[in-house]
């Protein structure tokens, strides 16, 4: 019986592939652009129109509250809800639908929604269009195979991912829409590639520093104390001393790629005294400023990283008499981690392994996604990124998706759907 069920519903993707791929483009055409958050309320009834279809209710929600919410760019999310034979357990499917700027070397039209060659093309087809689809015809496939879920499946099309997600899923968090006690299980199709589950990323830590010194004139810069050169010694401190400590560093989480297994740290910017490219003016540099990124492991914790920030940042600017300095944290998201034995890993295994004839291979993230709102806000623990694309395309010129990928995921989360709403067993 149940394989039959599961055949009906690999079939019932499968037969609807072309019409999964002509939705990830429509959706494509809809330049949800974020920076500023252009067409949400477009995309978002776009979604949801084709999730009422699938047999859903929707329900539209607006991130009130959030300042970035307004009449110009409101934040609206969507929210689709296939509901079985009881509420729970209850699996949500969650895929954000802004887009970063297309930016230069495009050969197509970006928001085309161009399909060739087995592949859409365009803004977003990758991250995370084509996910959002593969969520939305996995409820689809369901229905039209006429599988009565035992639990209920969710599927949300969200805002302002690429810009922190906080009036998307931080805001259905913190309103108890996506919720410990409600929800069992949250997967996320961002593109990982579809034999890959990502079971989490590296912590972030985005801090200031400051350095002030006294100004005086250019001219004798013996009678000043220079603000630049003071944020240099840090700089120099950070290169030599922290740079080398931290790639000897190396996780047990799998990230990928690579290179991303070790703790990082970047400067994204500096500034201090004269603005270049402004006016003249023959001063000591009295105060400079500069962002950094550090990538921190699981395996450190965010107060040892702070505190040999701390350290480091006094001991290198204590070498120059006279140089005071301040550190500012801007922004800190804890590692996270889905636990090895959580069934919504098992699911998609399964899955996973039944679609495409291997094993899936475990990874986390190099950067941060909505994962993040999902554990500290919610508090559900059973949430992982499973979907169709290549993480290297994301936010590329002529980016683009398989409609075979599209439909590989489609499959692996429908089964993963069926498993852990209850309705069928893995391996029946
Ligand atoms: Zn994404």
């Amino acid at each position: 019986m149940s394989v039959t069920l599961i055949d009906q519903v690999l079939g019932a993707v499968e037969a609807a592939a072309d019409e999964a791929a002509a939705f990830t483009a429509d959706l494509v055409r809809i330049p949800t652009v974020n920076p500023p958050g252009d067409a949400y309320p477009e995309c978002a009834r776009a979604i949801g129109e084709r999730l009422a279809r699938a047999g859903c209710e929707v329900e539209y929600l607006e991130a009130e509250g959030r300042p970035e919410h307004t009449a110009a760019h409101p934040r609206v999310n969507v929210v689709g809800t296939r509901r079985g034979a009881a509420a729970r357990p209850l699996v949500h499917l969650n895929g954000h639908f802004d887009v970063v700027p297309a930016g230069d070397g495009w050969t197509v039209d970006p928001f085309g929604g161009l399909i060739r060659d087995g592949r859409i093309y365009g803004r977003g087809a990758c991250d995370m269009k084509a996910g959002l689809a593969a969520a939305v015809f996995a409820v689809e496939a369901i229905r039209r195979a006429g599988v009565e879920l035992a639990g209920t499946v969710e599927v949300s099309g969200t805002v302002d991912e690429e810009s922190g997600g906080y009036a998307g899923v931080a805001w259905l968090a913190e309103r108890g829409r996506i919720a410990a006690g409600r929800t069992d299980a949250v997967i996320i199709p961002e593109p990982l590639g579809v034999g890959r589950i990502c079971v989490g990323h590296r912590g972030v830590y985005w801090f200031e520093v400051e350095t002030r010194g006294r100004i005086g004139h250019g001219s004798m810069p013996f009678l000043g104390v220079n603000a630049v050169d003071g944020m240099g010694l840090v700089l120099r401190a950070f290169r030599d001393e922290l740079q080398p400590a931290l790639a000897s560093r190396t996780t047990a989480v799998p990230v990928v790629p690579e290179g991303a297994r070790h703790a990082t740290l970047n400067v994204n910017g500096i500034e201090g005294g004269q603005r270049v490219g402004g006016i003249q003016t023959p001063c000591v540099a009295d105060r400079c400023r500069a962002v950094f990124d550090r990538r921190f492991l699981l395996e450190e914790g965010f107060d040892a990283t702070k505190a040999e920030v701390l350290d480091l940042v006094a001991r290198a600017a204590g070498r120059m008499p006279g140089v005071a300095h301040a550190v500012r944290d801007l922004m800190v998201v804890p590692p996270v981690r889905t636990p090895d034995d959580s069934p919504v890993i098992a699911a998609l295994a399964g899955a996973i392994a039944r679609v495409r004839g291997e094993a899936a291979t475990l990874v986390a993230s190099p950067g941060t996604y909505d994962h993040k709102h999902v554990a500290a806000i919610a508090g559900v623990p059973h949430c992982v990124a499973y979907g169709p694309g290549e993480l290297e395309m994301a936010h590329q010129p002529d980016e683009w998706c398989t409609i075979s990928d599209l439909t590989t995921a489609t499959k692996v989360l429908a089964l993963a759907v069926l498993e852990l709403t209850g309705t069928v067993a893995r391996g029946r």
